[in-house]
């Protein structure tokens, strides 16, 4: 084995030592490094990852304008008198937020907070801009980064101390609006991991004990891990009025009398590209869904000294056919480069489908695609090769899918008492429901022993445990033996809801 063969391969095994494995694919497929020494917990995104990470931005960006939000920029820091005006963020980040008590030679007058979150800098001035009930809904949004000075093992895009993403802030006039809002952002993330990054999630809310401080409800999708651990994927606040309160967000209504608005918040980071690394890949290295790889199509010309000017233009003209087409391609025609290097390196970097071109292709009009996530070849046509392509990418994208939804289905299990759920989680890792009384102190028997926490609620209309004795006439009251009779599994109390439990990042 060559340093260069070595320098490829990926040693550790995703199944045995996802941690060190993940932490490999990160490095050798260059999408990120550490920081500076010193700097522990920041880490360098290369241009790979940002690449994706832009794609991910274009693709949300575009949903949340078409659902009327602007996009606009607040400062980094946040004057302490500020951050102190909503006490409960305040307790929420006390230990993690990072200061600045000096420019210069001078002490600051006033202590300036890196923003861990930014509603205590943006809420005041939407708290301007609001007057009536025409300045209503209002909606920003940006993109930017935040600061966490957790003291926890770095993990590129999972756990950072300073990490991408972006945060909306609306008000609204009334809590249904702002409720309506909550849900809309929350179906916007579902839609980046199902849609975008080839990820199923599960939809409901935080627990109380565990939302946002401050909120009213969080709400939130999870993404399971192939370690069996639940992914926070991305979170969306209904704020009430605590935050407008606070701020003095109010407005005249159409009868002129003032009113107390309505708040949200949600925000998406770039744990977005951990769990899409760590989901699809393998262990020769990075795995991407078509929709956001920056190579969507690699060209590798095979070819001996008398046949290399055939095949050299013929592969030219794939690819230009490919790239006319809107296809992101790459030719390789590097000459220092044997083929099996090249198909080396195009797998550990991700690239969705391999287009092998040898002398018997040019001579028959034909290609041969390889997908990367299974090796599966096919000979294809060397006329309508874009329109093949595309069906290509589009079959790779629905394997990857495919295979991570048949992870999910046969990671949910159910438990009916704590020994249960101890062992079920123990045994199988994934997501354990278990019917629950709404009590944080039937957590801790759980957390205690094994660090699994309730990472989500079903909301009420999908939890089979809320007892619906609405007027549905479908609804076959008694129909589910867990209506009325289901007690929670820790207490014996009566359950109220259906909680999910796991260990999460
Ligand atoms: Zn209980």
């Amino acid at each position: 084995m060559s340093d260069d063969d070595q320098e490829l391969g990926i040693t550790e095994s995703k199944s045995h030592n996802t941690g060190e494995w993940y932490a490999e694919v990160v490095r050798k497929a260059g999408l990120a490094d550490y920081g500076p020494e010193g700097m522990s917990g920041f880490i360098v995104t290369r241009p790979r990852a940002y690449a994706i990470w832009e794609r991910l931005q274009r693709f949300l960006d575009a949903k949340f304008k078409d659902t009327g939000v602007q996009n606009a920029y607040f400062p980094l820091f946040i004057p302490e008198s500020y951050l102190e005006r909503e006490k409960d963020i305040v307790e929420g980040f006390d230990p993690e937020v990072a200061w600045v008590t000096e420019a210069g030679t001078k002490e600051l007058e006033e202590r300036l907070a890196v923003r861990p979150t930014s509603e205590s800098i943006i809420t005041p001035y939407i708290s301007q801009w609001v007057r009536s009930h025409r300045d209503l809904p209002l909606r920003v949004n940006q993109w930017c980064s935040v600061v966490r000075w957790e003291a926890t093992e770095t993990k590129p895009f999972f756990r950072t101390k300073e990490f991408l993403w972006q945060e909306g802030h609306t008000a609204h006039a009334t809590a249904e609006d702002a409720w309506n809002e909550t849900m809309t952002r929350l179906d916007q993330y579902e839609s980046v991991y199902e849609d975008l990054l080839a990820i199923p999630v599960l939809k409901g809310q935080k627990p109380d004990h565990d939302k946002f401080p401050g909120a009213d409800t969080t709400t939130t999708v999870e993404a399971l891990m192939p370690d069996g651990k639940s992914v926070q994927a991305g979170t969306s606040h209904h704020l009430g009025q605590s935050f407008a309160e606070a701020f003095d967000i109010t407005f005249a209504d159409a009868d002129e009398n003032e009113r107390l608005a309505h708040t949200t918040s949600w925000g998406l980071s770039w744990r977005a590209l951990g769990a899409l690394i760590m989901t699809h890949s393998d262990e020769q290295g990075l795995v991407l869904p078509p929709s956001v790889a920056p190579t969507q199509v690699v060209v590798v010309p095979i070819w001996q000294e008398d046949t290399k000017d055939d095949v050299l233009a013929y592969a030219e003209g794939v690819a230009d056919d490919l790239e006319d087409a809107g296809i992101r391609v790459e030719l390789d025609d590097r000459d220092e480069r044997n083929p099996g290097f090249k198909f080396n390196e195009h797998e550990l970097n991700g690239v969705p489908v391999r287009v092998e071109i040898g002398p018997y292709e040019v001579e028959d009009n034909e290609l041969t695609l390889n997908h990367r996530p299974d090796g599966e070849e096919h000979v294809i046509d060397r006329d309508g090769v874009a329109e093949t392509v595309r069906d290509h990418l589009d079959e790779v994208y629905a394997k990857l899918y495919t295979a991570a939804e048949e992870t999910l289905d046969g990671e949910v299990r159910t438990a009916n008492d704590r020994a249960e759920i101890l062992g079920t989680l123990g045994q199988h890792g994934g997501y354990v429901e278990a019917p629950w009384c709404g009590d944080e102190a039937c957590e801790e028997p759980i957390k205690e022993p094994m660090a699994a926490e309730i990472v989500m609620v079903p909301f009420e209309e999908d939890d089979p445990l809320v007892d619906d004795t609405g007027d549905d006439p479908d609804d076959d009251a008694g129909d589910d033996p867990t209506d009325d009779e289901a007690t929670c599994a820790i207490c014996g109390d009566d359950a109220e809801r259906t909680a999910y439990f796991a260990k999460s990042y």
